[in-house]
Parts: structure tokens; sequence; C-alpha cells
């Protein structure tokens, strides 16, 4: 992963953060983000050799800690891959 990489990233969370969006735990509306590089790509849609980083809502009262990680972790895997690109909007 690259600076321009970690750029792009920076302003997609900006952007999305315009938006409230469901908190992946609990639905609370919140322009709260976290960002989740997956160890699985593959899992989560990503083509061979490629990774993905994804954006997700995660609202202020759940602590920041391993295990509210791994909740949201379990929660994104999940998914179907093609739900991980879509753009929640409140
Ligand atoms: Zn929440």
């Amino acid at each position: 992963m690259s600076n321009d990489d970690d750029k792009l990233t920076a302003d997609a969370v900006l952007e999305s953060a315009r938006y409230l969006w469901p908190c992946v735990l609990c639905g609370t509306p919140t322009r709260q983000r976290g960002i989740f590089l997956p160890n699985k790509p593959g899992q989560l849609g990503a083509p061979k050799n490629k990774y993905r980083r994804v954006i997700y809502a995660l609202c202020l009262q759940h602590p920041r800690n391993k295990q509210t990680a791994e909740a949201v972790e379990n929660y994104l895997y999940s998914l179907p891959s093609d739900e991980l690109i879509k753009t929640p909007r409140l």
C-alpha cells in the first residue's frame, strides 16, 4: 500500500463522513468511521493478489478494543461482497 492509497482512503473516509451511516454493530446513525484492512481480502471480493480496505460506520457507544474489532470483522466477513461496495445513506 502506498501513500497515494492512504490519501485515497483518507479522502474516502472524509467524503463518507458527510453522511450518516448505520453503525455496523447496532444500527445507530453515525458519522464515525473505521477502516478494516482484511487479511483475507478475497473473502471480501478483492481480486487475486489485491488488497481491500473497507470503510465502515461504528458509533461511539462501542469501546475501541479487541472485542469490538472482532465483532466488526465477523460482521463484515458475513456480508456478501457486493454489499460492501454499497454506500448506505440515511
Ligand atoms: Zn453502534
